[in-house]
């Protein structure tokens, strides 16, 4: 049987079925996205065809990049259905109705080739419903792939298969899905709103309950329920309307419906007067007219909220969480702060994390299944398991007890024991059968944060360290906060280097956090700055850009495997590397201009390199320094790594890792593929456009100011970045080395230092994170 999905159909090209099409364009995979034929106008494929205008136009944007969207193929189910036998996996996401997704199956079975994968995105629906009536051939090819919104963001898929599922079939979508669209799969029962959306809604259910029934107001519901659980910090409150308040009854009579009467869910589940108001008058929260919060264009952009004791909104005022211990993260002191806040918190966390113990092995084989899918689909930082770690098992189970609840048998089989441990290097986590068992990763996923458990770092200092992430390579990481750059990052580089080249066979620069790198330690420079200590400053700029030239010449192979922001000196140490592994959501760039700077770190002439040898770029010095003019005065920053790729952050042959947590794993085989005769690059020679070209890039940033695109400021900024671009003094026929352009860059950097209207940019961006447009 073919287990390669190259072309996929999605039929319902709705808030989901567009998303998880447009997923599939960004893995490179042609997809045909079907929906029914309008009752009116004349374009049959109008539904499709407007879905996919519509993603060009939403942010976050759905789509990776233009020649993504081209991939997809619009049409609709009448006349294209036939186009079905040219796919090898089928997901349908169409209306949440069963006789409409049975009525589509049957239709599906007629043009589908045997082995096709079918998939339903259903949130509710059981799948031994939505094969009634199918043949036994369709019930091998069918399981239920449950994925989050927005499709391209949320990582979490829950997969659910049926007793005549083909294991085969659902390996294959599963590996697609994870390799191919970076999700992360979790494996559900078939029950009622699988896992995470069943825990979720019960949280959900809980934390309204109890605001109304306390007399809380939002805002102090959404500081309980919020950042000190870890878990987003729009809180419930927030996060309903987000999601839209209008889904909440939907998802209440789905439950209340399909789940068991004695399951708890049946006993929280209530409609409360003001939400339905709400719903009737169009406030459905962000979608609506406003929800629980709103901003009143009426009044100045005033912050709002609503007043749950009389319906009417008023300014929105900051409320008073926790504090201390139960601010940070520390379970137990929250659920014990005595007042509304203690009380509060328990309402939620004991409910919650009690139905969430209570769903293993019902809804999900194990505790690993359950904090993933709470991790992933609702972007909790700990999963429940974890949390009952962190409040205790022991004393979850006595407070139940106490207050006369149900004790899951679970935290009774884990008594004093918690549900992960780490032993012999490995995570672990409690079984069933009350033994304990490695957490297994699906082959290809490594995070730094294994290979921590089980051995020390080889180098560390503040900022930065090395490890051996094994087959000979050693990794890279940033350790501050936000992993910005400083003297430290550039002493363990150059400290490295000797060891890498004695012990290992090449270097990966990686880590496992959110962001890669803020780029350079601002608030140091600005100290130094501040006392005038500019020795100090050039030192720092001096000093990476050796390190970084350290890290280009050294005698192995380099591999950059940034995810998420790399901007500044985060971008530039890329910049520096034999080849780039990148996170398929990575957002680079040279920003330095934004804060009246310019790149310090050797950047301009790898731009310059790149963009010279891009493939399409006309000959002669000015149009790659043009391209990189336009590119780094603007401060431009990709929004996906494909993006990167044409902005020439990455070159053509760099690679694209989809799943977040196979970056390292595939980064080390980049970094391997290179060791066999390897040879450090040659330093480039540059010929600049001179003068002229100065005078060129200049009359192209007065457009801008023209415009009003530009500030006064950012005309001065623009000529330091085009002086160092064109080379300066240089001359045409002259060529400048690598480090004359260095040096040009070094003085130009440490003129636009001292300058006070780039003193207030840096400022400005330190305290409120935003660029001051002076
Ligand atoms: P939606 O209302 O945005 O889109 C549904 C689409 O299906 C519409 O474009 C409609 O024209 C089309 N459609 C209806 N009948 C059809 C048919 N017979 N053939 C082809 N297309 C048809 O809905 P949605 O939010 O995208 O939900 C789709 C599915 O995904 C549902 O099963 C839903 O439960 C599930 N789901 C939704 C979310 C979410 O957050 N919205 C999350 C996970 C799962």
């Amino acid at each position: 049987m073919n287990d390669i999905i190259r072309k996929v159909c999605v039929i319902g090209a709705g808030t989901m079925g567009a998303g998880i099409a447009a997923q599939v364009a960004n893995a490179g995979v042609p997809v045909v996205l079907l929906d029914i034929v309008p009752k009116d106008g004349e374009n049959r494929n109008a539904i499709a065809e407007g879905a996919v205008a519509r993603m060009l136009k939403t942010e976050p944007a759905p789509f990776m990049s233009k020649a993504a969207a081209k991939l997809v193929e619009t049409g609709n189910i009448e006349d294209h259905l036939d186009k079905v036998a040219e796919c090898d996996w089928v997901i349908e996401a169409v209306i949440e109705r069963l006789d409409i997704k049975q009525g589509l199956y049957a239709k599906l079975e007629a043009v589908k080739r045997e082995g096709t994968a079918v998939s339903s995105n259903t949130s509710t629906i059981p799948l031994a419903h939505l094969v009634e009536g199918r043949s036994d051939g369709f019930k091998r090819d069918f399981l239920i792939t449950h994925f989050f919104n927005p499709p391209r963001y949320m990582r979490l898929l829950e997969i659910v298969t049926g007793p005549a599922t083909d294991a085969a079939v659902a390996d294959k979508v599963e590996r697609f899905a994870d390799v191919a669209m970076g999700k992360t799969v979790v494996h559900a029962k078939d029950t009622p709103g699988f896992i995470a959306n069943r825990i979720g809604t019960y949280w959900i259910q809980l934390g309204l309950n109890a605001a109304f029934d306390m007399g809380l107001t939002v805002e102090q519901a959404d500081a309980i329920a919020g950042k000190p659980m870890g878990v987003p910090k729009t809180g419930i409150f927030g996060l309903v309307d987000l999601v839209g308040i209008d889904l909440m009854p939907h998802l209440q009579a789905s439950l209340t419906s399909t789940l068991p009467k004695d399951d708890p869910y049946q006993e929280i589940a209530r409609s409360h007067p003001l939400i339905e108001k709400l719903i009737s008058e169009g406030f459905t929260g962000r979608k609506g007219k406003g929800g629980f919060y709103r901003l009143n264009r009426d009044m100045g952009r005033r912050k709002e909220a609503l007043d749950l004791a009389t319906g009417e909104y008023r300014e929105k005022t900051s409320a008073r969480g926790p504090s201390g211990r139960a601010a940070k993260g520390d379970l137990r002191a929250l659920v014990e702060t005595r007042g509304a806040v203690g009380e509060y918190a328990w309402a939620i966390l004991g409910g919650t994390l009690a139905y969430a113990a209570a769903l293993v092995p019902s809804a999900a084989a194990d505790v690993v299944a359950v904090d993933d899918a709470m991790k992933l689909g609702y972007n909790w930082k700990s999963g429940p398991f974890e949390m009952i770690d962190t409040l205790g098992a022991q004393y979850l189970a006595e407070r139940l007890e106490a207050e006369g609840k149900p004790v899951p048998e679970i935290l009774r089989l884990a008594g004093e024991r918690t549900f992960y441990r780490i032993e012999d290097g490995k995570r672990q986590f409690l079984g069933l059968d009350g033994e304990y068992h490695d957490v297994v990763r699906p082959e290809g996923v490594l995070r730094l944060a294994d290979i921590k458990l089980a051995s020390g770092p080889l180098l560390k200092n503040g900022s930065a360290a090395l490890w051996d992430v094994g087959d000979g390579v050693a990794c890279l990481e940033f350790t501050g906060k936000m992993n910005a750059l400083d003297g430290d990052v550039m002493k363990l580089i150059v400290e490295a280097i000797p060891l890498v080249s004695a012990r290992f066979k090449a270097l990966v620069v990686y880590n496992d956090a959110d962001s890669f790198s803020a780029g350079a330690n601002l608030g140091l420079a600005l100290f130094a700055i501040n006392i005038a200590a500019y020795g100090e400053v050039e030192k720092l700029v001096a000093g990476g850009q050796m390190a970084y030239k350290g890290l280009k010449y050294a005698p192995f192979p380099v591999v950059g495997a940034p995810a998420g922001l790399a901007v500044g000196g985060g971008c530039e140490i890329l910049l520096h590397c034999d080849a780039i592994q990148a996170h398929a959501e990575l957002y680079t760039g040279l920003v330095e201009c934004g804060v009246g700077l310019i790149p310090g770190w050797g950047g301009n002439g790898e731009m310059i390199d790149r963009a010279r040898k891009a493939p399409m770029m006309p000959k002669g010095p000015m149009p790659a320094v043009a391209k990189v003019f336009e590119t780094v005065s603007t401060a431009t920053v990709s929004k996906s790594a494909a993006q990167a790729k044409e902005m020439l952050f990455l070159r053509p042959d760099d690679g694209i890792t989809m799943n977040r947590d196979r970056l390292l794993h595939d980064a080390k085989q980049k970094a391997l593929s290179l060791v066999e005769g390897y040879a450090p690059p040659e330093a480039p020679e540059f010929r600049l456009p001179g003068e002229g070209g100065h005078v060129a890039l200049n009359m192209a940033a007065q457009g801008f100011h023209k415009r009003g695109m530009a500030t006064d400021y950012d005309m001065v900024v623009s000529d330091a970045l085009a002086t160092v671009l064109t080379g300066g003094e240089a001359d045409l026929v002259d060529t400048v080395s690598e480090q004359e352009l260095l040096k040009l860059e070094r003085e130009t950097f440490m003129r636009l230092v001292r300058e006070p209207r780039s003193i207030a940019r840096v400022e400005h961006m330190l305290e409120t994170g935003k660029p001051l447009r002076n």
